[in-house]
């Protein structure tokens, strides 16, 4: 009976000791918002933990922080974030309430992902007047596939300075992504190949590595200033504009004035597209590439 116990009570504890070992040989990834940490479930494989901070459908600029970040990011072996001011009002006060030096910038567990991103519409002189909340030039860069291939490359790198024993298979995980995404961008480029050239309205300025690397022209936006909300004066030069140039598509993001993009849209004969910069945001979406083929359908369907 006692030998029957210990026994009992040496595989529990065996039990509870390998799931430990296990739990602890996973790198323990915090990501700011979906986008990254879609890219690092990718890459990481088994061999991570990846939490998500945002929720899909909040706006990047001004994610609800909660006290509970501050402990997922204290007990983070890595921070992805993106680095060029997206999370700006949000994610400083957090991290210096967490005071997580494994996760300081220039530590191998920070992955800023726009390290080696050319930003696109970089001002000439810094000014946050008025309220622009895209001061440094545009951090919406994850939306164009061959940045993020670049990310995933950064991701597999920082996670093999972390856990070089896994740094075969985070390698293997990043050249098949790597893979998919270059197949994939045949597929996209050909879809969109009929509309290439035409021009689309956004709520905010969040498409113009989209734009850039598909071929189309989105520099009409609803909102007058990127974190500025539209005013009726902005939006009636908006209508004129559109009209003069029959734009067909308003692109709309989860956490935008509907409303307000389905009046300009009936004032126009142009479309409202649900568009969305993260993964999980649109339905069937779990994944960068799905995300980025469902952004492929809804434009295409839009277009025709
Ligand atoms: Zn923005």
């Amino acid at each position: 009976m006692k030998t029957e116990y210990l026994t009992k009570l040496a595989a529990v504890f065996g039990l509870c000791l390998t799931t430990t070992l296990t739990a602890q040989a996973k790198v323990n990834v915090v990501a700011t918002l979906p986008d990254y940490a879609a890219i690092a479930r990718e890459v990481g494989g088994d061999n991570v933990d990846v939490t998500v901070l945002a929720k899909p459908t909040e706006d990047p600029h001004f994610v609800d922080a909660r006290p509970s970040f501050v402990v997922k990011l204290r007990q983070a072996d890595m921070l992805i974030d993106g680095g060029a001011e997206l999370e700006i009002g949000w994610l400083p006060p957090l991290l210096q309430n967490a005071r997580n030096p494994k996760i300081a910038a220039g530590q191998p567990g920070r992955v800023e992902a726009s390290q080696g991103v050319r930003l696109m519409d970089v001002p000439a002189t810094l000014t946050r007047a008025a309220g622009d909340v895209h001061a440094m030039g545009n951090p919406h860069f994850m939306v164009d596939p061959i940045i993020a291939k670049a990310v995933a490359a950064h991701i597999a790198s920082s996670l093999a300075a972390i856990d070089p024993a896994h740094a075969a298979a985070f390698q293997t995980n990043e050249k098949q992504f790597e893979a998919t995404i270059n197949a994939k961008l045949q597929e996209w480029g050909a879809k969109l190949l009929p509309y290439r050239g035409q021009s689309l309205v956004a709520y905010h300025d969040s498409w113009v590595y989209f734009a850039h690397r598909f071929g189309f022209n989105i520099n009409i936006f609803l909102e007058p200033k990127p974190g500025i909300p539209p005013s009726p004066s902005h939006l009636a030069e908006v209508i004129a504009e559109m009209k003069a140039q029959k734009i067909k598509a308003i692109i709309v993001e989860p956490y935008h004035n509907r409303k307000i993009a389905e009046k300009v849209a009936e004032s126009t004969g142009a479309k409202v597209v649900e568009f969305a910069q993260f993964p999980g945001a649109l339905p069937d979406t779990d994944t960068y590439v799905k995300l980025i083929d469902s952004l492929v359908n809804h434009l295409t369907s839009a277009l025709k």
